[in-house]
């Protein structure tokens, strides 16, 4: 008879077995970290926007108008390999967000055919987000890809496919969390989001999490991290260390992509998932005696 562990300990050992590693829940060794670059997505790190411009103060949900050109979303700035630090504190972004914002609203406000940049010109769908409207945790990629585009729905490709296995070997499902993007419109030919896209349309993103308020956002990748922590740093200086924004707690780590790519990274990617599991009271599925 099936526990109710056991859809939760499949996708684990398939995770692990994917990944060759084993149980990771029993601390063994890790496998040999990569040496990964500044930019360590899938697509060509020359690419990588400049960062966002910065600013002395955080800007507030409120001041996030959708259709004037915005200021880039600024929680923090972290600057320095010091600066890199936890930081836990500070009021909350989400106290000044838009009265009785939802994400529909913010569907009805981006349009069904908004052209506000460029990345209109080649997309099929807009991928706004999928899951649910109270996760407590919400992963941020960068844009959709080929198939996101197509279907509408962010990551559902390859890389969408191990998102949901990771997000399964946590314990939950697809629809227990929420997964969104920065720039809603896919980039062509797969390219990172530029820098004045992702000014246009991370407004966006920023009222999305106003209204959810995970308890985590988890970037996916240098974009999203790059974008929400307001820095042009690598994300291999910052991975795995958690950030105040705004009252949630943010990690950044790689992007499934990159996973798919450079799979010995995927141990990395587990031991940051595992500090979200801690944060979040997840256990993992314990191995049973006859598996
Ligand atoms: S990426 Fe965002 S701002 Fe640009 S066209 Fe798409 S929805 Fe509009």
């Amino acid at each position: 008879m099936d526990s109710p562990e056991r859809p939760h300990l499949e996708a684990w050992l398939r995770y692990a077995d994917d990944l060759g590693l084993g149980p990771f829940y029993l601390d063994r060794a890790p496998q040999s970290t990569p040496d990964v670059g500044p930019f360590s997505d899938s697509r060509a790190a020359e690419s990588v926007p400049a960062p966002v411009s910065s600013a002395a103060t955080a800007p507030s949900i409120a001041a996030v108008a959708p259709r004037r050109a915005p200021e880039p979303p600024i929680p923090q700035k972290p600057t320095a390999a010091s600066a890199f630090t936890p930081q836990v504190s500070g009021p909350s972004l989400f106290e000044e967000r838009i009265e009785n914002d939802s994400l529909a609203r913010i569907l009805d406000d981006i349009g069904p055919n908004c052209t506000r940049c460029k990345l209109h010109k080649a997309r099929t769908h807009i991928v706004f987000g999928v899951g649910s409207p109270k996760a407590q945790l919400v992963f941020v990629g960068e844009g959709p890809g080929h198939d996101e585009d197509v279907q509408g729905e962010p990551f559902v490709g390859r890389a969408g496919k191990l998102l949901t296995q990771m997000i399964e070997a946590m314990g939950l499902r697809r629809q227990d969390v929420y997964i969104c993007n920065v720039v809603k419109c896919r980039p062509p030919e797969n390219r990172l989001p530029e820098r004045d896209e992702i000014a246009t349309c991370s407004p966006y993103l920023l009222r999305q999490l106003g209204v959810i308020q995970p308890k985590v956002i988890c970037c996916l990748g240098a974009c999203s991290a790059q974008t929400l922590l307001n820095t042009n740093q690598g994300i291999s200086r910052y991975r795995g260390e958690w950030f105040d924004f705004h009252g949630s707690k943010l990690i950044a780590t790689y992007h499934p992509a990159y996973l798919l790519r450079n799979p010995p990274t995927k141990s990395e990617v587990w031991k940051d998932l595992q500090k979200v599991m801690a944060v979040l009271g997840l256990e993992p599925p314990r191995k049973s005696k006859s598996s």
